[in-house]
């Protein structure tokens, strides 16, 4: 049995995760953890996800628990992961939009404790992942590549965790950086669009779970690869299964690759 810990329990993910649990009999969860002054601390954890947990939603450290699951925001997550270190728990981490400082303080925590981190928990995306490495390295720079993402208007950061990743998969698929090549977005006299650039683009709207596309373009043909994300239940069930993996793993860090065997 492998005990977890849900923090962001009353979130979007937080809700999907204690609604998921009861499929995957291997995990329990001990405690379910919400920011100070949240609406819901001290309801039952399952109230919203429509079952009953006998456990509150508090404000209390995740002590009791093997595996602590992170879908919470990336201000939080340094403290998070410094709680999972001194507790000697593993962390799957789901949260997107950290700072370069705060992707730091993951990395140096993985000498200590394993981690799964993880922009997007699907299997879907995770071979969509990896076609698109593949229909880069094939193409080439001749072909204009384009990432176009959308989500639902609650959504914090943009471009999303996964069209960043769609990105680097892209972009070493073509063996360059991300970094100098992407775009973001397009306004007024670009001029024309240089060969290699890969344009980045963030739609926001209505409750759209998670919808991403790339393009492939050149003169004559275009290719276009797309994932749409219907319900949180992919993610969170990547999630879960990441947790039950990942107990009893040696210190590191881990990508879903990993634990759905594609490693
Ligand atoms: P949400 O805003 O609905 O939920 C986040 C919850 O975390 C909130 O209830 C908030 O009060 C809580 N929270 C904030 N700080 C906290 C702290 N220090 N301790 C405990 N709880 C805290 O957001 P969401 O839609 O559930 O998404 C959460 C994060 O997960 C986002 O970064 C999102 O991009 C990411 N996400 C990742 C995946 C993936 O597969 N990796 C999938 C969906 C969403």
């Amino acid at each position: 049995m492998t005990k977890i810990a849900i923090l962001g329990a009353a979130g979007r993910m937080g809700q999907m995760l204690i609604r998921c649990t009861p499929r995957i009999p291997e995990l329990k969860i001990v405690a379910a953890v919400e920011t100070a002054g949240h609406p819901a601390l001290g309801l039952d954890a399952g109230l919203t996800a429509g079952t009953r947990l006998q456990l509150p939603i508090t404000t209390a450290p995740a002590t009791g628990a093997d595996v602590v699951i992170d879908f919470t925001f990336h201000t939080a997550t340094p403290a998070n992961v410094a709680a999972a270190v001194a507790a000697r728990q593993a962390l799957v981490l789901g949260t997107t939009g950290l700072t370069d400082a705060e992707q730091g303080a993951v990395r140096a925590a993985a000498d200590q404790i394993p981690i799964v981190w993880a922009a997007n928990m699907s299997l879907g995306i995770n071979v969509l992942l990896d076609l698109v490495r593949r229909a880069a390295a094939i193409l080439g720079p001749d072909y204009d590549a384009e990432i176009v993402e959308m989500h639902h208007h609650f959504k914090k950061d943009a471009p999303s965790g996964t069209a960043l990743a769609l990105g680097e998969a892209l972009a070493a698929g073509r063996g360059v950086a991300l970094k100098d090549v992407v775009c973001h977005g397009r306004e007024g006299m670009t001029g024309e669009r240089p060969r290699g650039q890969i344009g980045m683009h963030a739609l926001r709207g209505g409750d759209v779970v998670g919808d991403h596309t790339v393009l492939f373009a050149c003169e004559g043909e275009r290719v276009e690869i797309t994932h749409r994300a219907s319900s949180r239940e992919a993610f969170a069930m990547g999630a879960l299964r990441a947790a039950r993996w990942l107990h009893g793993k040696k210190p590191g860090l881990y990508s879903m690759r990993h634990v759905l065997g594609l490693e």
